[in-house]
């Protein structure tokens, strides 16, 4: 007999969230200049959390003008004090870390283990660790003259909200700039209670500042003649139409857009500690993940015993409540997303591929997937090609090494990849040949704030982590 688990359900006693939200602008939370609202909601419930403000051109205006007035006092503070902002930012955010991961995940409907033990560390992780660099930059480039850039426009996607800001703003701090950040339309929550964070933390007025909004809004934050950067996180296609607008103009840009990673299993692999990798590649955050080992690449010999493992793996995967501690798989972020999902799969089936799901009760209500793997997949059909951005893993097989890295290569992305192998040459080998911008060995979806991410192709450009991601926000001139 098997035993079930009991409910764990994580406590939302610490989170108050307000009926309606304005625009944080210069330091205070204001009205949009269209008096329009919209509602958030929590997608593994569909109750109404609260409801937005929506930023018209005349408030991207307040709000870059607002960062443009606190960028001359704040580049010019003397580095060790921007330092100390960022590491206070830090703090704040792990003494509210219950709290803000509650919030993300009642917002975003990832499970509380992983907003809990990954996106709010991570976020706070990226701080402290641009917080250090903040009075360095002359070592971080030695020789060069650093200098800030300006105003940065950053627009970010909703599957990790908190941790893109973090990405974003940490950086651009550290470096002297001021920001003005739109998160997206479905989960504005975290980085609406970041801007208490940045109250508590005594950052002066108008060096962040938070616009809500649709993609339009998005649309005329990164036109805006008076910003100098632009970094964005999202769509190859809407990472294309941010490039095509700013053309010609004197903005910085950077891209971070989708993939189609390849996670690739030898048969001389420790098997399940890869097949652990493979559900940590693809599930983890419902496979709303840019960098998901969404293509399973295994080498033909192994293949049976790689399935029949992935198979009882899949069993004990855990679908439901995302504020439950013993979730593993949460919710679909939107029944937007879950279209996409459904149509894709549709699309895989009719290919001729083969559907293998996880059998597991899917809630009434709210938007769910079920874990699901495709085998018999070829290389041209499109879920083998195109972004699924859920739960949905396409499995390959290979013989060679040669065959593995064409495979791999043979999309229009490069942002991941994976490798299973006891041999450490081999992983070399194929590290050097794999067009990604981050290669994993023996491991999956590992994050440090130290460590560059970012892509080659239409994964995008520019570096995000390390001092590349620091570099990002800064004019070097110099030798
Ligand atoms: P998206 O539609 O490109 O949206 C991303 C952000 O851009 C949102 O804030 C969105 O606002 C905004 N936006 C929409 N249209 C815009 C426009 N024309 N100009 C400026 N901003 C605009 O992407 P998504 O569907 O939300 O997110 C999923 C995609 O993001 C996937 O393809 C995934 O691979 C990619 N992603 C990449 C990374 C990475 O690091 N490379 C990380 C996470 C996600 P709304 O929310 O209101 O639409
Ligand atoms: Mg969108």
């Amino acid at each position: 007999m098997t035993w079930d688990y009991a409910p764990a359900p994580e406590s939302t006693a610490m989170v108050s969230i307000d009926n309606t939200y304005g625009l944080y602008i210069g330091g205070d939370f204001v009205d949009p200049a269209s008096g329009e609202y919209v509602k958030t909601i929590n997608p593994a419930t569909e109750e109404v959390l609260s409801a937005i403000a929506q930023a018209d051109a005349t408030d991207v205006d307040r709000a870059v003008e607002a960062a443009r007035a606190a960028f001359e006092p704040w580049s010019t503070l003397p580095a060790p004090d921007r330092a100390k902002y960022l590491f206070r930012i830090a703090r704040v955010i792990q003494e509210r870390s219950r709290e803000l991961a509650v919030l993300e995940t009642m917002n975003g409907g990832k499970p509380i283990r992983e907003s809990r033990d990954i996106d709010v560390p991570l976020a706070a992780a990226h701080f402290f660790y641009y917080a250090g660099w903040a009075d360095k930059l002359e070592y971080a480039f030695a020789g060069r003259r650093a200098e800030p850039l300006g105003v940065a426009a950053q627009v970010i996607p909703w599957n990790f909200p908190l941790l893109m800001l973090a990405w974003k703003i940490a950086p651009a701090l550290a470096a002297g700039n001021t920001v003005v950040l739109k998160p997206a339309e479905t989960t504005p929550l975290t980085a609406l209670a970041f801007a208490s964070v940045c109250d508590q933390a005594g950052i002066p007025p108008g060096v962040v500042n938070i616009i809500t909004g649709a993609g339009e809004t998005g649309a005329m934050l990164v036109r805006h003649p008076d910003v100098d950067k632009v970094a964005f996180t999202g769509s190859t296609e809407v990472g294309k139409d941010i490039q095509r607008a700013i053309a010609g103009s004197a903005k910085h840009l950077t891209l971070e857009l989708g993939g189609k990673a390849a996670n690739i299993v030898f048969a001389d692999a420790a098997l399940d500690q890869a097949v652990e990798g493979i559900v940590n590649g693809i599930f983890f955050n419902q496979g709303h993940v840019c960098c998901a080992g969404s293509r399973l690449l295994v080498q033909e010999s192994a293949f049976e015993q790689v399935m029949a493992k992935l198979k009882r793996r899949l069993g004990t995967l855990r679908l439901g409540d995302p504020l439950d501690k013993n979730t593993d798989i949460g919710a679909i972020n939107s029944r937007a997303q879950l279209d996409k999902i459904n149509s894709l799969v549709e699309t895989g089936v009719d290919e001729g591929a083969e559907l293998y799901q996880a059998s597991c009760d899917l809630p009434d209500r709210g938007f769910w997937f079920p874990p699901s793997v495709f085998t018999g997949v070829s290389q041209s059909h499109r879920i083998a090609q195109e972004e699924i951005f859920g739960p949905v893993l396409s499995v390959l097989t290979f013989r060679t090494p040669e065959e593995a890295v064409e495979k791999a290569n043979n999309t229009p992305y490069g942002l991941s990849a994976g490798v299973w192998t006891e041999k450490g040459s081999l992983i070399l080998w194929m590290a050097d040949r794999l067009r990604a911008g981050v290669v994993w060995a023996n491991t999956f979806n590992r994050f440090d704030p130290a460590s560059a991410f970012g892509g080659y192709k239409e994964s995008g450009f520019g570096r995000e982590g390390g001092p590349q991601g620091l570099s990002a926000y800064l004019r070097l001139t110099g030798p």
